[in-house]
């Protein structure tokens, strides 16, 4: 086991000098921040004067948004967080100022010793996971899964750099990145906050990005006023999940734990990194935030890590036996710090019981928090004051700097791979008529993705990013720099007589972030969208056809392909899209401006099932293989590709219950209000009482949408079921909601609800809500999107945890209405309803 260990190590992670293998198989690593004496003084002297109370508050990271300076002083709180779409007061738009007086209430309370306590400074986190991606005006570098393409260490560490500088502009002094998951299966919605499918790219770029956030260890830059402490997350095999479900479980071999899914944290911890962050998932069926072996034996005993092991957001309290208010299993396990965004309050009072009582041990506590305090000491937060007198706080030229978006579009410009390039049509020449097109074209927030300003990154305009550029700008200013003529066409129409030469199609995923972004195959989801007709229609023209593809992960675009002579893949480049253009375009003399030096760092799928597809399995039978990428140099011709879809459908999307039909694993039923019900798997179908008749309806293509007719002759009900209890409390507690599409064909008679069936599935319960109120508002004839806040449901008594039936509806009158599309979404602000509850 030992030289296996070691061999397997020794090319990809690191100078093999300072690493061997334990006898479990865990590295031991020689972090390049060795114990200082002085340091480890001052820890021990400050520990020495600390009362129980104190030391349990600084194990607590509460939501910057959910303490006061009163909180912060009395609890001695060690640590708060903003998390995606996190804001000072909740405001979206706050300014620099904004977020630096909170910073500054927040260090300023927590220095209090008015009442004679230790006063220690608390920290503050962020996810800067694409650059500062919270603040309104940074630079948005590409997420990962594009930086991953670009196969650069070297530029990884500038951007490292330059998210520093930024964050410090905000007071804030802790990232929680770089996410450091090999993600196995595409279907997992956070994917592309992976740099790659193998540990090799995400080792070396796990290396590079803590030396650029933190610093160089040991020279005077590491953790200094421009640098901040880094987190290596998630820990351990996020990406590694049976199915690709976000928070699901790794049942993978602990050689493969280890090779695969440990390697980037070897390297991470040789940078010198000061955080990890445990992951939600687990290891065969045990919760990683409980689990000793992993957090203590391998991280902290074996691999030597010495810094501090932060929770994720209430993971602990999905821990069996504990609860968001209550875990002593997670610290005993070696967790240092809990994220609890809104229960901190109960989990201190808890966590101090089980601390007095000595069911978490007093060295456990003690080891906690020196952790802690020697993280904070290394940062520096003892000794550097307010956070608005610090280096670049408040210094809004250094947010958006232009030195730091030319970073940023030189990762952009790096991460582009080409699939494809008939004819040569790429480079465009100079002086050409480019036609623009695709709901990507001209939409910055689509280009950024998920983690950009609000959480899933959904609800953002243009206008919400001063400075940038979408892909439409580059393209703009390229064309007319070379004389040409550009036309922005959002429909991909065009005036007959101006006939373009050739059309730039930029289409793509929308915007998702965890689990909401988690898919049942790896199909590009095309429903609703119109691009691939339009790429039809214009190939027909005569019109040359660049599809420029936004996406967090590989789909299956063959039809996207065929249907197009040059194919790039541009993933999620976020502010910069005039890297794009770069690339795109010939200099004015016709010669390539920039090459295209990207390589899939991830494989791309032949079919919609390949969604576990990585460089090394048995069989191995990707489209375009990981390393895949041509230059202009190459031969790019591809020819026409069989678009047979293949086998379909593995485990069912956990956000998406119907699209274009039900997607599995749930069906539709019709039946009365009780008794047994048929499945609607005809075109038309009827409920055995003939109260209830659904029909297949085309509304965007063909057969997408169902017309339910109810016959009056008594309740009638149309109903979503499935493979039995679901847990939706996650999606319930992070603020999504329930939506369909609806279109009333005649206004109701009674009142209509919509039926949610939860509890064992032995005594099922319902909670029927009453939708006549919202109903009302809307016009006959067309099609309306009606979300309900999961968590108004839970109030009215809904068991997010045990959900059978997410979805029904049902009514007594005669009535007839239309629906398509029900989902979980996030809602943009205040759009979703609290009814009837
Ligand atoms: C936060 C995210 C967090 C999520 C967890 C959101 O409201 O903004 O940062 O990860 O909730 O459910
Ligand atoms: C995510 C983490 C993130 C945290 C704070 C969690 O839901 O899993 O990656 O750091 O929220 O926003």
């Amino acid at each position: 086991m030992r030289n296996r260990r070691a061999a397997a190590l020794a090319g990809i992670v690191l100078a093999a000098a300072c690493t061997s293998a334990t006898d479990d198989g865990w590295p031991t690593v020689e972090s390049p921040v060795p114990a200082d004496p002085a340091i480890e003084a001052r820890v021990e002297e400050i520990l020495a004067r600390m009362t129980v109370e104190e030391k349990v508050g600084q194990l607590i990271q509460a939501d910057a948004r959910r303490v006061t300076a009163e909180d912060v002083r009395s609890y001695n709180l060690g640590s708060v967080l903003n998390g995606g779409g996190g804001f000072p007061n909740d405001e979206k738009y706050s300014t620099v100022q904004d977020w630096l007086d909170l910073a500054d209430m927040v260090y300023d309370a927590s220095v209090d010793t008015s009442d004679g306590g230790v006063g220690i400074p608390a920290i503050w986190g962020v996810d800067a996971v694409h650059g500062h991606n919270n603040v309104i005006g940074a630079t948005l570098f590409p997420h990962n899964v594009g930086l991953g393409a670009a196969g650069n260490p070297e530029l990884l560490r500038r951007i490292g750099e330059v998210t520093a500088r930024e964050v410090r502009v905000t007071g804030h002094d802790w990232n929680f990145g770089p996410t450091v998951a090999v993600p196995r299966d595409d279907r997992w919605g956070r994917a592309y906050e992976g740099y790659s499918e193998d540990p090799e790219i995400v080792s070396r770029y796990a290396d590079a990005m803590v030396r650029g956030l933190q610093g160089e260890p040991g020279s005077a830059e590491f953790l200094d006023e421009g640098h901040v402490i880094a987190t290596a997350k998630h820990f351990l095999a996020d990406g590694a999940t049976e199915g690709g479900v976000d928070q699901g479980d790794a049942r993978i071999s602990e050689d493969e734990l280890r090779r695969v899914h440990g390697a980037p944290y070897v390297a991470a911890l040789e940078a010198g990194v000061q955080s990890v962050m445990a992951s939600f998932s687990s290891w065969h069926g045990s919760k990683m935030h409980a689990n000793p072996d992993l957090l203590t034996g391998a991280l902290k005993e074996a691999m030597g890590f010495d810094g501090l092991l932060v929770g994720d957001w209430n993971g602990h309290g999905q821990v069996p036996g504990c609860t968001n208010m209550s875990c002593s299993a997670a610290i005993n396990a070696g967790l240092d710090m809990f994220m609890v965004p809104d229960d901190w309050r109960a989990l201190y009072q808890s966590t101090l019981e089980q601390a007095r009582a000595g069911e978490i041990p007093g060295d456990r506590l003690d080891d906690a928090v020196r952790r802690i305090l020697r993280v904070k000491i290394r940062a520096g937060v003892l000794d550097r004051g307010r956070p608005s007198e610090r280096r670049y706080a408040g210094d809004e030229s250094v947010l958006g700097a232009p030195e730091h978006r030319a970073v940023a579009r030189q990762a952009v410009r790096e991460s582009l791979v080409l699939l494809k390039n008939n004819g040569a049509v790429l480079p465009l020449a100079p002086g050409q008529r480019v036609l623009v097109t695709g709901d990507g074209a001209d939409d910055i927030g689509k280009q950024a993705g998920g983690w950009t300003l609000t959480w899933q990154g959904t609800g953002n305009q243009n206008s919400d990013f001063p400075g940038a550029a979408s892909i439409w700008q580059g393209v703009r200013e390229a064309v007319e720099r070379t004389g040409g003529t550009a036309l922005l066409s959002p429909d991909g129409s065009y005036d007959g007589a101006q006939r373009p030469d050739v059309a730039v199609v930029v289409f793509g995923e929308d915007p998702y972030a965890e689990f909401q972004g988690d898919r049942s195959d790896v199909d590009y989801p095309r429903e609703g969208k119109s691009e691939l007709q339009l790429m039809r229609s214009l190939g027909a023209d005569g019109i040359a056809v660049v599809g420029v593809f936004l996406t967090g992960r590989p789909l299956w675009v063959t039809p996207e392909l065929n249907a197009s002579d040059a194919f790039v893949v541009a993933w999620l480049p976020g502010s910069e899209g005039g890297g794009v253009a770069d690339v795109l375009f010939a200099a004015a003399d016709g010669s390539p401006a920039f090459d295209f030096t990207g390589r899939l760092a991830f494989s791309w799928p032949r079919t919609p099932d390949q969604a576990v597809l990585n460089r090394g399995d048995p069989d191995y039978d990707p489209l375009f293989a990981y390393g895949y990428g041509l230059g202009y140099g190459d031969d790019g011709s591809l020819p026409e590709l069989p678009e047979e879809r293949g086998p379909s459908a593995g485990p069912g999307s956990r956000t998406t219950y119907f699209e274009g039909g039900p997607v599995a694993p749930w069906g539709l039923v019709v039946s009365g209000a009780e008794g047994e019900g048929v499945e609607a798997v005809t075109r038309r179908t009827e409920s055995p009482g003939g109260e209830t008749v659904v029909s297949v309806l085309d509304r965007r293509v063909q057969e997408d949408a169902r017309a339910v007719r109810w016959s009056g002759a008594g309740a009638g009900r149309v109903a979503l079921t499935g493979p039995g209890e679901t847990d939706i409390s996650r999606e319930s507690d992070g603020g999504l909601a329930l939506a369909f599409d609806v279109r009333l064909d005649e206004a109701p008679t009674a009142p209509v609800h919509l039926v949610m069936t939860h509890g064992p599935s032995a005594a099922p319960e319902e909670t029927h809500v009453d939708l006549s109120e919202e109903l009302a508002t809307l016009a006959v004839g067309e099609w309306s999107t009606v979300r309900l806040r999961l968590s108004c449901l839970a109030e009215a008594g809904v068991d997010m945890q045990r959900v059978t039936v997410p979805w029904a509806l049902e009514t007594t009158e005669a009535l007839s209405l239309s629906f398509s599309d029900i989902r979980l979404v996030t809602p943009a602000d205040g759009s979703a309803l609290c009814l009837g509850g």
